[in-house]
């Protein structure tokens, strides 16, 4: 993957940044993303923000090398802090992370995102966190898409303002999501029921503590309901 080589991951989160609009891509190691979408001539400008040193430096590399350094500004900074106010940064992107992790991102410096219209995360995990984060900060999802690339499935969620509450299963599985039940939605959602599977009968088989009791109770409870969701 390079520049000029996106992803199908990459281009699925590129493909829901609004044309014209400033971005600023969070965890952007090689800053491949803000590079495309400049040259696809779909964004203005672009922040690229890198919290590690190497990835920062070579993001910095790449943009050099594609000559892009009036068009994408990289800047070493933990999360949200690559923004600055003057920036008039309309669009976030954060990829290739946890869920968990971009939900604290998106935490840490809520007073970032005040001129922020739209939100484009791709978790790899524990999408469910960012659900739960935008509920509770007044944000909503306005799309979801999910792919499989290279045996491997990625769930892309937009956010716009606005308030919205969710049931437990479309908070887990994505209320678009829900609603399509894609066969890749299908599949992931049945690799997720074998890996509950396992894991509950590993838990049956070892330690009775109070604490893993809880935790078999709490995997039964998630696994009821992907399977429900799968038979309907
Ligand atoms: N966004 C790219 C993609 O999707 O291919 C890179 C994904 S890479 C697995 C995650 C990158 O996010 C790493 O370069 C890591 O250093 C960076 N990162 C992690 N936490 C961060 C934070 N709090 N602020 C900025 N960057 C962060």
């Amino acid at each position: 993957m390079n520049a000029k080589n996106l992803s199908e991951r990459l281009r699925l989160v590129a493909s829901f940044a609004e044309q014209g609009t400033v971005l600023a891509d969070i965890g952007s190691d090689h800053a491949y993303l803000p590079c495309w979408l400049i040259q696809k001539g779909q964004i203005s400008r672009a922040i690229a923000g890198e919290v590690v040193k190497g990835p920062f430096e070579s993001a910095k590399r790449n943009v050099a090398k594609e000559g892009l350094t009036d068009k994408v500004v990289v800047r070493l900074a933990n999360g949200l802090q690559a923004i600055h106010p003057d920036d008039g940064v309309e669009t976030v992107t954060i990829a290739g992370m946890g869920g968990s992790l971009i939900a604290s991102i998106l935490e840490n410096d809520a007073d970032k995102l005040k001129g922020v219209k739209r939100i484009i995360v791709q978790p790899n995990i524990h999408a469910m966190a960012i659900r739960v984060w935008a509920v509770s900060n007044s944000w909503k999802v306005s799309n979801e898409a999910i792919l499989k690339e290279d045996h491997k499935i990625y769930e892309v969620l937009v956010l716009q303002r606005g308030d919205q509450s969710y049931t437990p299963e479309e908070l887990l599985m994505g209320p678009i999501l829900l609603q399509e039940r894609s066969a890749v939605f299908q599949d992931k959602w049945q690799g997720e029921l074998n890996e509950i599977s396992r894991v509950i009968s590993v838990l049956t088989q070892s330690a009775q503590s109070e604490e893993a009791k809880a935790k078999r109770k709490q995997l039964s409870a998630t696994k009821d309901m992907i399977e429900r969701v799968l038979k309907s």
